[in-house]
């Protein structure tokens, strides 16, 4: 997406189903030309036809679930997306016939010198995580994920003579009338009891189905399979445990300080559940700009960040690949979906009216940017963008990044919002390191069942959540926070990614404090290096610390503290 002349509309792109006799065929092709090439040329030749392939692949199951999403009740695509999930079991399983050919292929060292390793390290670790013999436990797998997915898109919730799905019922929670909160809380927690029973079914087979995976590839439970398949390529879960008790030590008593202090600015004898959302007194500031504006403030910002008008985003609105505002029928959450084939990224989200929208448009922004700056930077598409902690640098760094143009959006209130920002990025450290554990101890002992799981979610929020008061609803009482995490069910292991990344954009953030142009730069070469490195090795080519270095962890500690004058 280098220019916008060239460039189609969201709404001209058509959707057809892919087809998986014809990916078949090409990989059969594919596997018989590497594994008799001694040219290193035929040998490319044959692997771009395969990413060809793949690309066109990718793209229509990236579209069938971008159109889904932004119309849930529409059935075709409820359909398309059932057959894309089943299709790319398949897929995946090709694909791993032809990185396994890749990594024997006659003129491997020619290829490596060539393209750099990364790509053989992927189709590797590919190999290493899908097998024939496990395809039929993958579809099971997809099939629960894509059935919880449909239950929360599908949540309705009656609050005030409304019917609200559950990113319209978000404002209430945070409402600054205590009785809405403590009102709109309930009705979200009854939603979740309802919903129990199935809830813990699905997690239950979500959890049996994965380990038999796992156990069928030959690892001793789903934790190791489940970093394979994050590509965790340098690091392991002793390094990730001991950055969450970094956490524990020097970022939770600042959230016991930031609870303290809540509490004293309300004057409330306790400090419940439900006030927690609720940070400032006046409230939490909200955009002074109307929701049908986001698009054009944001591409503003952009603007003033990155230095070039039309921003990006400008571009991508222009052309339909922009959907912000929250409505019914509309699926939740939000998320950057990248269409391979066009080079161009799709934001989609839901704002509501809250402060979350800001950083969710610039969360999102800084996806679809690293998208648009790593386009070219591999022949493989598999290449193109980093792993996943990774692609959360790029967003949360933008988050930090567009402090200094707030104004845009908030204008007087720009202060509190970076205020509130910065506290929310501090609680979460905590909860995100919580989110992670718990799955740990649900993969390293598969057959809990689903009370122990709760009972064990419980313990979890004593440690990391010390200031935590809840009420009677029996929903917290049995430990049932945890259902409201969708990674959880969806993406597992992926949530400590998100942790990371924090680590690593604060960081950036405290170097823009001192010169923005420097740390702008390094922002930028992040974004430009793709996938084509590690995650460790990326950050060392850029120069930002490791999030591993306890050190690192200490001082950031100590800066946001200095900044939120705590
Ligand atoms: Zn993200």
């Amino acid at each position: 997406m280098t220019e916008s002349k060239g460039m189609p509309d969201f709404g001209k792109i058509v959707y057809e189903r892919p087809s998986v006799e014809q990916f078949k065929e090409c990989v059969q092709a594919t596997r018989l030309k590497l594994m008799s090439a001694r040219d290193p040329e035929v040998a490319s030749a044959a692997l771009f036809d395969f990413e060809k392939e793949l690309i066109s692949f990718d793209t229509m199951v990236a579209l069938a679930n971008i159109l889904h999403d932004l119309d849930t009740s529409d059935q075709f695509y409820t359909d398309e997306v059932a057959f894309c999930d089943e299709a790319s079991a398949t897929v995946s399983e090709l694909c791993s016939a032809v990185y396994s050919v890749l990594l024997s292929t006659p003129c491997a060292e020619e290829l490596k010198e060539k393209y750099g390793d990364m790509i053989f390290r992927k189709a590797q670790n590919y190999k290493e995580t899908v097998s024939n013999e496990v395809v039929d436990d993958l579809v099971e797998e997809s099939n629960l994920e894509m059935e919880y997915a449909q239950i929360q898109s599908e949540a309705e919730i009656e609050f005030d003579g409304k019917t609200l799905n559950l990113s319209m019922l978000m404002p209430y929670l945070e409402s600054l009338d205590r009785d809405t909160r403590i009102r709109a809380h309930k009705a979200l927690d009854d939603y979740y009891m309802s919903k129990k029973e199935t809830f813990d079914e699905i997690y239950d087979k979500m959890v049996k189905v994965r380990t038999k995976i796992a156990q069928k590839l030959g690892y001793k439970n789903f934790i190791e399979l489940g970093y394979k398949r994050m590509e965790r390529f340098d690091y392991n879960c002793e390094d990730v445990a001991k950055f969450r008790e970094a956490i524990l030590k020097y970022i939770v008593p600042i959230t016991q300080k930031i609870r303290a202090l809540q509490k004293e600015r309300f004057g409330y004898d306790q400090l419940m559940f439900y006030d927690l959302p609720c940070i400032f007194k006046s409230g939490n500031p909200v955009p002074t700009v109307k929701m049908e504006d986001y698009r054009k403030v944001s591409g503003d910002v952009f603007a003033a960040v990155l230095g070039a008008k039309p921003s990006f985003f400008d571009v991508l609105s222009d052309h339909g690949f922009t959907d912000l505002i929250s409505r019914k029928g509309k699926s939740t959450g939000g998320y950057c979906m990248y269409l391979e084939e066009y080079a161009i990224p799709f934001i989609f989200m839901n704002a509501n009216g809250t402060a979350d929208d800001v950083a969710t448009i610039v969360h999102e922004g800084g996806h679809a940017y690293a998208a648009i700056k790593s386009a070219e930077v591999s022949p493989f598409v598999e290449c193109l963008s980093p792993t996943l902690e990774t692609c959360e640098i790029h967003s949360t760094s933008m988050e930090f990044l567009t402090y200094p143009y707030m104004e845009k959006f908030y204008g007087e209130n720009a202060q509190a919002y970076r205020e509130l920002h910065m506290t929310q990025a501090l609680l979460f450290l905590p909860y995100g390191c919580m989110v992670d554990e718990y799955q740990h101890i649900v993969y390293d002992n598969p057959d809990l069942t689903p009370d122990e799981r709760h009972a064990e979610w419980k313990k979890l929020e004593e440690k990391y959540q010390p200031y935590i008061i809840y009420d009677d609803h029996p929903f917290h009482a049995m430990g049932g926070a945890w259902m409201k995490k969708d990674h959880i069910f969806t993406t597992p292991f992926y949530y400590i990614d998100y942790c990371l990344a924090h680590i690593c954009s604060l960081e950036l953030w405290d170097e823009s404090q001192i010169d923005y142009k420097s740390a702008l730069i390094k922002y930028n070469q992040l974004c430009e290096c793709g996938g084509t490195e590690t995650f460790l090795k990326i950050l060392e080519g850029v120069g930002l610390a490791s999030p591993f270095d306890v050190d690192t962890i200490k001082r950031l500690a100590f800066r946001t503290c200095e900044f939120l004058e705590l």
